[in-house]
């Protein structure tokens, strides 16, 4: 018969020596491991001391990207709470009414724009529905808290700063691909 497995042992009835009925080579075995471990190199850091380096595509809390001229990318398609799994996201969409061009790349944005980081599980799928390369993640975490309505993060801690030298970068996260794709003019999505 062919064994199931190449870690098998055969079981005997050898008479235990008195050693082994003292269990000093288990002993012995075991102390060897632990000694082994102490020498080598520690895969824990002393946090909050010391912080570990995050991967550039780690995935972390959201980001709302605004354009090149400042505009909030959004425009409340709801294609990411639909790919969500985990039912995240929730938005109210608005008309961008004359004299907001300046605020909001598209004729609709997001008037209100949520997030729930306790049922979120940093899939990314928000990222990779949205049309409009509106969300992404990001290599920062989401801070502990006490209370539930802290987790709900809105366009306040979402959208990123208007300033151009505090901008979060996310060409990282970009594939060759879509990076070969975006220096297309020809394409209208590249266009504005
Ligand atoms: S990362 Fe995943 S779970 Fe979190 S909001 Fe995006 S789609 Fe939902
Ligand atoms: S983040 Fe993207 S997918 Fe989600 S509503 Fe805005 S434009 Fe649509």
């Amino acid at each position: 018969m062919i064994p199931l497995t190449n870690r098998s042992k055969t079981v005997s009835n050898k008479k235990m020596t008195f050693a082994e009925r003292l269990y000093l080579p288990g002993i012995v075995s075991g102390m060897f491991i632990t000694l082994k471990h102490f020498f080598r190199k520690k895969t824990t850091i002393k946090y909050p001391e010391k912080k570990r380096e995050f991967a550039e595509i780690y995935r972390g809390r959201h980001v709302l990207k605004r354009d090149d001229e400042g505009r909030e990318r959004c425009t409340a398609c709801g294609l990411c709470a639909l790919a969500c799994p985990a039912e995240a996201i929730t938005m109210v969409a608005e008309e961008r009414k004359p004299g907001e061009e300046h605020l909001y790349r598209e004729e609709k944005y997001a008037k209100i724009y949520e997030i729930d980081m306790l049922r979120c599980i940093f899939c990314g799928l928000c990222e990779e529905a949205c049309p409009k390369e509106a969300i992404f993640l990001t290599k920062e975490t989401v801070i502990s808290g006490f209370h539930r309505d802290v987790f709900i993060y809105g366009k306040d801690r979402l959208v990123e700063s208007a300033d151009p030298d505090k901008r979060i970068d996310i060409t990282k996260r970009l594939t060759p691909e879509v990076i070969e794709f975006k220096k297309d003019k020809k394409q209208r999505h590249n266009r504005k």
